[in-house]
C-alpha cells in the first residue's frame, strides 16, 4: 500500500456526513492472494449508522432541489478524479480483492463510464409530462427523487458495484448510505474520499464499514427515514433483506445470484465459443454474477469444444497480485474454496468426470485450478448453484427443445449466452429463454447504458443507463382545477 501516489486514498474509518469516524473495534482486511492483513478498519457502531441515515435525510432536502445539471457536474468531476487516480484505485482494489491489475484498471474505467452515463440523463428531467385531462384541468406527471437510499454491495467488483448504484441515485437527487462488503471496504472508502473532493456535499454519500452485516442490514432496511434499499449479493441474503424491507414498505432493487446457461449449438463457431468462455468464465476467476455456470453443449460438437478449450486453457497463468501478468487470481476466501470443493465432490460421486484441473493449489492464498468437469446432470448441486469459481461444467443435449428446457431448469434468470449462426434459432430462443440479459455469439454483456438485472429469483430492478436512474425516482401526479 505504501506505493500509492495519493496516500489520502487509504482510509481506515467509516465516512459519515463528511467526517471520518473513529471507533474502538476494528476489522482486518485480508489480501486473498497471501492471506496477510493489509489494513485494520474501524467497525462502525449502531449509533453511527443511525446518524448517517439522519444526516442523509437532512442532506437530501437540498440535493434533490438542485438543478439536474449541477448534480451532473459533480458526478463528472467525480468521474475525472476516478480516472486521475486510476492506478492507485486499481492497486487498492487488487490488493483487497485479488483480481489481475489489468482487470482492476478496467473496472475503474467501467465505473467512471457509469458516472458519465448517469450524468447524461437530462431527458428524464426535462419537463413534466402533461396528461390529456378534463377541461379546465392542468394535469402533469413529475419525477421526484425517492429520498434516502441505503445499500449493501458485494466484494467481487468493489468499485464498479458501488458506483453503479450511487451514481444513479445521486443523479436522481437521492442521498445514499452504503455498506460495502467487509471483505473489500478500502475501495469504497477511497471512492468516498474522491466524492468529497468532487464537491459532493456532506451527508449526500456516506460509507459505513462493519463486519456484522446482519445487524447493519437490519438498520439499513428498517430505519424510518430510509425510502429505498438496494442490494447486490446472494439470493439467500437478498430474500432475508426483502422481508426486512417489507415491514416498512421500502422500495427495493435486488441484483441477486445467477446460474447462466452457455448454450453452444451444432452450427456454432467453436473458436468464438471458446473465446466467449474465457470472457465470461475466467474473468475475476469466475467470481461474477454473469459468469457462465452451465455449459450446455450439443453432443455432436462437445468433444471438439472440450479439446479446443483444454488447449487454450493451457495459456492461463494463475498468479498473485504481487505479480504483473496473470489471468487467474485467488478466490476471495476459504469459504469460497470449500464451496467449490463441495460442489465438485458431490458431482463426482454422482458420476461426473474432471478432465482438467479440479483441485486447490497448494500455496498461500485461496487459489483453485482452472477446471473442466463433464457429464453433469440437473440433479447435481453444481447444476443448481452458482459456482463462483474458474470451473467449466458441461452437460450435453440433442435437440433445441432440450437445450432450452435445461437452460430454464433453474429458479434464477440473470443472464445467458448462446452460440449459433442460425438467425431463426436466435429469435426463437431469445423469446423462450428466461433471462434478463442475453449474449449471442459473445461472452461479454456489460455496458453502462443497458439495463442490467435479472428475472425470476435473480432479482428485481435494473441498473445502468436511464433505467438505473429511474429506479431512484417516483412519479408524482399533480392535477389542478382552474374552474373554481
Ligand atoms: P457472497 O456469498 O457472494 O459473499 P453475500 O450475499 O453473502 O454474497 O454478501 C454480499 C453482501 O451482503 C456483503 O456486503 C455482505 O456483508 C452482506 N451480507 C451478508 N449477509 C448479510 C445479512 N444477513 N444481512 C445483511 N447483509 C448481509
Amino acid at each position: 500500500m505504501q506505493n500509492l501516489s495519493n496516500l489520502s486514498l487509504l482510509k481506515r474509518c467509516s465516512y459519515i456526513n463528511g467526517r471520518w469516524m473513529d471507533s474502538e473495534n476494528t476489522l482486518s482486511v485480508i489480501n486473498p492472494a497471501t492471506e496477510t492483513t493489509i489494513a485494520e478498519v474501524c467497525e462502525v457502531t449502531a449509533s453511527q449508522i443511525e446518524q448517517a441515515i439522519s444526516d442523509a435525510a437532512t442532506a437530501v432536502a437540498q440535493w434533490q432541489l438542485l438543478d439536474y445539471g449541477l448534480r451532473s457536474e459533480k458526478l463528472l468531476l467525480w468521474r475525472d478524479l476516478l480516472l486521475e487516480n486510476q492506478q492507485d484505485l486499481a492497486r487498492i482494489l487488487t490488493l483487497e480483492q485479488g483480481k489481475p491489475f489489468s482487470e482492476a484498471i478496467g473496472e475503474i474505467s467501467h465505473a467512471a463510464n457509469y458516472l458519465q452515463t448517469y450524468a447524461n440523463q437530462h431527458s428524464i428531467f426535462e419537463a413534466p409530462e402533461t396528461i390529456n385531462a378534463e377541461r379546465n384541468q392542468n394535469a402533469k406527471v413529475y419525477r421526484r427523487s425517492i429520498g434516502v437510499v441505503t445499500a449493501i454491495t458485494p466484494w467481487n467488483f468493489p468499485c464498479a458495484m458501488v458506483i453503479r448504484k450511487v451514481g444513479a441515485a445521486l443523479a436522481a437527487g437521492c442521498s445514499f448510505v452504503l455498506k460495502p462488503s467487509e471483505l473489500t471496504p478500502l475501495s469504497a472508502l477511497a471512492l468516498a474520499q474522491l466524492a468529497e473532493q468532487a464537491g459532493i456535499p456532506a451527508g449526500v454519500f456516506s460509507v459505513v464499514v462493519g463486519s456484522n452485516a446482519q445487524a447493519i442490514g437490519e438498520i439499513l432496511t428498517q430505519h424510518a427515514k430510509v425510502a429505498k434499499f438496494s442490494f447486490t449479493g446472494s439470493t439467500l441474503v437478498g430474500k432475508k433483506l426483502l422481508q426486512q424491507c417489507a415491514m416498512g414498505v421500502k422500495r427495493t432493487s435486488m441484483e441477486l445470484g445467477g446460474n447462466a446457461p452457455f448454450i453452444v449449438f451444432e452450427d456454432a463457431d467453436l473458436d468464438a465459443a471458446v473465446e466467449g468462455t474465457f470472457a465470461c468464465k475466467f474473468r475475476n476467476s469466475g467470481q461474477t454474477c454473469v459468469s457462465a455456470n452451465r455449459f450446455i453443449i450439443h453432443e455432436n460438437i462437445a468433444k471438439e469444444f472440450k479439446r479446443k478449450l483444454q488447449i487454450k486453457m493451457k495459456s492461463l497463468v494463475v498468479g498473485n497480485n504481487g505479480q504483473s501478468e496473470f489471468h487467474i487470481g485467488p478466490l476471495i476466501n476459504r469459504r469460497a474454496l470449500d464451496k467449490i470443493n463441495g460442489l465438485l465432490d458431490q458431482a463426482l460421486t454422482l458420476g461426473a468426470k474432471i478432465i482438467e484441473g479440479g483441485k486447490e493449489i497448494e500455496s498461500k492464498g485461496y487459489f483453485f485450478e482452472p477446471t473442466i468437469i463433464e457429464d453433469i446432470t440437473p440433479e447435481m448441486e453444481i447444476f443448481k448453484r452458482e459456482i463462483f469459481g474458474p470451473v467449466v461444467s458441461i452437460i450435453t443435449f440433442e435437440t433445441d427443445e432440450e437445450a432450452i428446457r435445461l437452460a430454464n431448469q433453474t429458479e434464477l434468470g440473470l443472464c445467458g449466452y448462446l452460440y449459433t449462426k442460425k438467425q431463426s434459432r436466435i429469435a426463437t430462443i431469445a423469446q423462450q429463454i428466461q433471462v434478463g440479459m442475453l449474449g449471442i455469439n459473445q461472452g461479454r454483456l456489460s455496458n453502462t447504458e443497458s439495463p442490467f438485472g435479472g428475472v425470476k429469483q435473480s432479482g428485481m430492478g435494473r441498473e445502468g443507463g436511464r433505467y438505473g436512474v429511474e429506479e431512484y425516482l417516483d412519479y408524482q401526479f399533480v392535477c389542478a382545477d382552474f374552474a373554481s
